[in-house]
């Protein structure tokens, strides 16, 4: 037996780890910006790497002993070239949110203009929101989707973009379960002589994996998080021309950040080589089959799924014109209490409060790192349905807890 550091030293940490790891063997992650990395990657992110300071980059750092992290970071770039064509990448961002930072700060100067989505209808806390530094540093206008058809508003985004003439035009979302059209919104953008940052967050695996399109080539500027669909270490990256190459570069450091986190960026690297592989390609088009039959089988059941469907992902489903008395917190809440654990989401054209919004959010692609096919996701949808429509029933939650535990047998996670 390998000897459990942590339990040596601190039983109280080794307890909570060993039961967050439990936890996510015993339940269904359908968090849609949520996944699970191999094993490799784990070993990765928890290596002597953490120790190691590098600001700079590869070839020019500020400190001595860096050829092995060298080593990694080239391995990381090189790789996620080849996984998203890329003239530029910087793997360096802590997050997603970093990344976007380094892309405003490479561009904007405080008061600028930034046009996003709003952030009831699928938009990003860091596209502007009141709350983040974005929505208290430049000035905002939002776009939204058509509440008709959940599909994004693209003319409205056109004419907003002609009349609030923005620095910078924000496309990429967290709550969109549809394709995004990134040469669409570059016209927009080209006629109002913006920016456009296509934030691919969520969508990184799908991009790479060719099964949604992609705005590298396209936008200015593409940023994404290495742990969603991508399935690497924790983190953020930026993809851009050569032209803006050494902006970002000093945007990301010393702009916005100090020494990188060299263990998640070797998390990133190990990651990326197992998404240039054949499997990886299956598995992104098999996430979105997932999520298609999953979209199909609440539709069936009379949920209103948003715009329909989807193309991505993730299903969106407003409550509302289904069951008018109950709200994403009940059903996040009853879920969870079965082994389902997924979020409560504002819906286009909300009308409750954000803690306490009338929409479900419902991601598969971790179900499907797990295994899960079309046939085992529907089921799963079944057994959504079932607590949506008895979300205080006891009898039904331990029935549905019982179904969890089963396929979480069937389909296990880490060895
Ligand atoms: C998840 C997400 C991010 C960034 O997330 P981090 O938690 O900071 O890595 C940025 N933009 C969008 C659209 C996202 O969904």
């Amino acid at each position: 037996m390998e000897r459990n550091h942590i339990r040596e030293t601190d039983p109280a940490v080794a307890d909570a780890l060993a039961g967050e790891r439990a936890r996510q063997e015993n339940t269904l992650a359908m968090i849609a910006s949520e996944n699970h990395v191999s094993e490799a990657v784990l070993e990765a992110q928890g290596s002597a790497l953490t120790n190691k300071y590098a600001e700079g980059y590869p070839g020019s750092r500020y400190y001595a002993g860096c050829e092995y992290a060298d080593d990694i970071e080239e391995l990381a770039i090189e790789r996620a070239k080849k996984l998203w064509g890329a003239e530029h990448i910087n793997v360096q961002p802590h997050s997603g949110t970093q990344a976007n930072m380094a892309v405003y700060l490479s561009i904007l100067e405080p008061g600028d203009k930034i046009l996003s989505l709003d952030l009831t209808h699928g938009g990003h806390l860091s596209h502007g929101h009141p709350a983040n530094f974005t929505g208290q540093t430049y000035t905002v206008e939002q776009y939204e989707v058509n509440q008709e058809t959940g599909y994004i508003d693209y003319d409205g985004l056109r004419d907003k973009a002609e009349t609030f003439d923005p620095d910078i035009i924000v496309s990429g979302y967290s709550a969109y379960p549809r394709e995004v059209d990134f040469e669409r919104i570059q016209l927009a953008a080209d006629a109002a002589n913006a920016y456009h940052l296509a934030d691919i967050a969520h969508i990184t695996g799908l991009v790479a994996a060719g099964v949604h399109q992609s705005p590298v080539g396209v936008a200015d500027f593409v940023t994404g998080s290495t742990h969603k669909t991508i399935r690497s270490g924790r983190g953020g990256i930026i993809m851009t021309q050569s032209e803006h190459a050494s902006d970002i570069d000093n945007s990301v450091f010393p702009g916005a950040q100090g020494g990188p986190l060299m263990h998640n960026i070797a998390g990133k690297a190990v990651g990326f080589k197992e998404a240039l592989s054949d499997d990886f390609e299956q598995y992104a088009a098999q996430t979105v089959a997932n999520a298609e039959a999953l979209a199909d089988t609440l539709s069936d059941a009379g949920l209103a799924v948003v715009s329909g469907g989807t193309d991505n992902h993730l299903v969106l489903v407003d409550l509302r014109p289904s069951h008018p008395d109950t709200t994403g917190k009940d059903v996040e809440a009853a879920l969870e209490s079965t082994g389902i654990i997924m979020n409560a989401n504002t819906v286009p054209g909300e009308t409750r409060s954000p803690f306490e919004p009338s929409g479900i959010r419902l991601g598969t692609a971790a179900l499907t790192t797990r295994g899960f096919n079309e046939a085992a996701t529907r089921e799963v949808g079944e057994l959504i349905i079932d607590i949506v429509k008895n979300y205080d029933d006891q009898a039904i939650i331990s029935d549905v807890s019982e179904r969890v535990d089963e396929l979480t047998n069937e389909y296990t996670l880490y060895q």
